[in-house]
């Protein structure tokens, strides 16, 4: 399974990216996650790319483009990864496409969240995250009103905030996702490869609208739906040649002009209606013809022989 979820700051990509590696066993490869971890260890990296971040900008794609080649060569990486922050812009998706056709191991899917901003803004201010698990909390959920220790780790050490939640940065990420990341919907969408979530609602909920929506099968595998017989376009009655008005009177007045030069024609006799349907072709049913017996012409019968009177 190779996955990217794309979506704005704070619609919960990172969560439900650690849920999809419980559940599939993929990595997730978060570039946000990688970026922090080089500012936090302060290598050459993380220093160039930590004003950027500070500002909510996006780190130049020469750096990030190279994490993720990096990142995507660890064996852990060979069967699968949910790419979370990644791509941000039409440059890193062309750059990651490349990648990809090199290894010949093309993009599964691509996940869109889609969450309106007022929920964004409540989900950014209450995000907690364990310094050592990286467990992501949230102090406005239900579940875990008002956290302030991991609950996954045995030692529970204290949440701490991402120094650009807060709000300034955050409108910031926001404006930059609408102008850089959002074109990235209809790059996707035109690849046949983006699929939507709503990401509104609880944790277990989006989860299972994302589960449901990867092992869905794609378009194309699917039964087509029975469609409709298309209905059979109605002929449109022949419409008469439009004539003028000038145009017809003519033509009757030449067809009057020709009737009277033309020698009288005897007019056939007419016909009654009894006449017309008597001169329906009767069928004459014929007589079996008879055989004529001929009887044997009878003999004439023999006169009698008179005896003469011998004469003495
Ligand atoms: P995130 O944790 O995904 O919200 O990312 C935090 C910050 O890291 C962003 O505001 C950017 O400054 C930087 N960043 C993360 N991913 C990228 C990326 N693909 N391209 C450029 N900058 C990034």
């Amino acid at each position: 399974m190779r996955i990217v979820l794309l979506g704005a700051p704070g619609s919960g990509k990172g969560t439900q990216a650690q849920r999809l590696l419980a559940r599939f066993g993929v990595p997730q490869i978060s570039t946000g996650d990688l970026l922090r971890s080089a500012v936090g260890r302060g290598t050459p990296l993380g220093l160039r790319a930590k004003a950027a971040m500070d500002a909510g900008a996006l780190v130049a794609d020469q750096i990030v483009v190279g994490i993720i080649r990096e990142r995507l060569g660890g064996a852990d990486a060979a069967t699968g990864y949910v790419l979370d922050g990644f791509p941000r812009n039409l440059a890193q998706a062309e750059a990651l496409a490349a990648m990809l056709a090199a290894i010949g191991q093309p993009l599964d899917a691509v996940v869109l969240f889609n969450v309106d901003y007022a929920e964004i803004a409540r989900r950014i201010s209450g995000r907690r995250t364990c310094p050592n698990c990286g467990t992501i909390f949230n102090v406005h959920d239900h579940a875990t009103p008002g956290i302030t220790h991991c609950t996954k780790c045995a030692a529970a050490p204290a949440l701490t905030q991402r120094p650009d939640d807060n709000e300034q940065t955050v409108t910031r990420r926001l404006a930059v996702y609408d102008e850089q990341t959002r074109p990235l919907i209809e790059h996707y969408r035109a690849q046949g490869l983006l699929r939507t979530v709503d990401a509104q609602g609880s944790v277990d909920e989006v989860t299972a609208r994302l589960i449901s929506v990867l092992t869905r099968k794609p378009a194309a595998a699917r039964k087509p739906a029975r469609q409709a017989r298309p209905k059979r376009p109605r002929k449109a009655p022949a419409k008469a040649p439009v004539e003028s008005k000038a145009r017809r009177k003519s033509a009757r007045k030449k067809a009057r002009v020709e009737r009277k030069a033309a020698p009288a024609r005897k007019s056939a006799p007419r016909t009654t209606h009894k006449a017309r349907s008597k001169g329906k072709r009767k069928v004459v049913r014929k007589k079996p013809v008879r055989k004529v017996v001929r009887k044997p012409a009878r003999k004439p019968a023999r006169k009698p022989v008179r005896k003469r009177a011998r004469r003495r």
